[in-house]
């Protein structure tokens, strides 16, 4: 399973489109106003078999969220937002039950910045949803994976420690470390390898210096500064083994999957043995 993947977007993304890209594993992204019935999952089933593609990952993602700078993301990402967390906590179990209908042993999502003071009480509120997340992910046998980036290495760690949930795990995604300017992706990775259970290949450049509150900038993958040949061998050398899923986001669809396909040959290159 050392070869590429794709993270693509259930309703957004063409199926043929992510075919084309000739791989045989991804993940795939629930909109948050995606309708998640029985039927929905059993279209979806055959539509995955029929397109051989098996899904290692269903990310949730949430309406409202926007991710147009820092300030945005804190707003709006994830659970740390209150008043959205209820709502948001009973998506996330019916994406659970979505991913198990399909087969998937493994969900996850961005739940936002974590806050780095455990008695704040968006931690303590954080914490309880992503523990009540995880024992329902772990009956249908799931992990439940939190994406990278967002807080530096030591914080996401010291949050999954006090989580203190077995299934708990990591997406990890190196260009977020870059884009929030929150470490150096591959020290971060080998900080968190023994939680890493899937991760995206994806590249970009650090915030401009002096502009508060701005993100870096999502590049295709390999022209950006996360040196995705030492991310790949990082990766084997710690003895991962699922697929390189290679993830862009852009708007034009035409630009993104021109970008993945050449993501895939990148990573095909570089996963040889
Ligand atoms: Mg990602």
């Amino acid at each position: 399973m050392f070869e590429p993947g794709v993270m693509f977007w259930a309703e957004r993304d063409d199926l043929e489109m992510v075919r084309s890209l000739g791989v045989r594993y991804g993940q795939m992204g629930i909109p948050g106003s995606m309708r998640l019935t029985g039927a929905v999952a059993a279209q979806w089933k055959a539509a995955l078999e029929a397109a051989g593609l098996t899904l290692v990952t269903v990310f949730a993602a949430y309406e409202g969220e926007d991710y147009a700078d820092i300030p945005a993301v804190a707003r709006t990402v994830g659970f740390v937002p209150e008043k959205t967390r209820a709502v948001r906590l009973a998506r996330t179990l019916a994406v659970s039950d979505f991913a198990a209908q399909l087969g998937v042993g493994s969900i996850a999502c961005h739940i936002g910045f974590v806050p780095e003071d455990a008695g704040h009480a968006d931690y303590v509120a954080v914490r309880e949803m992503v523990r009540t997340v995880s024992d329902h992910a772990a009956r249908h046998g799931q992990s439940f994976a939190l994406e990278t980036g967002q807080e530096p290495a030591r914080v996401l760690l010291g949050f999954m420690g006090d989580v203190d949930r077995r299934n708990l795990r990591i997406n990890f995604d190196p260009a977020n470390l870059i884009l929030y300017g929150t470490g150096e992706p591959i020290a971060a990775l080998e900080t968190l390898a023994p939680l890493v259970i899937s991760v995206h290949c994806k590249d970009g450049d650090w915030p401009a210096p002096g502009v508060h509150g701005a993100l870096g900038v999502e590049r295709p993958l390999g022209e950006g500064s996360v040196g995705i040949g030492r991310f790949v061998e990082t990766l084997r050398k710690l003895g991962f083994r699922g697929p390189l899923n290679v993830e862009r986001e852009t708007e034009d669809q035409r630009e993104r999957f021109r970008d993945l396909a050449g993501g895939v040959r990148l990573l095909r290159a570089l996963a040889r043995p």
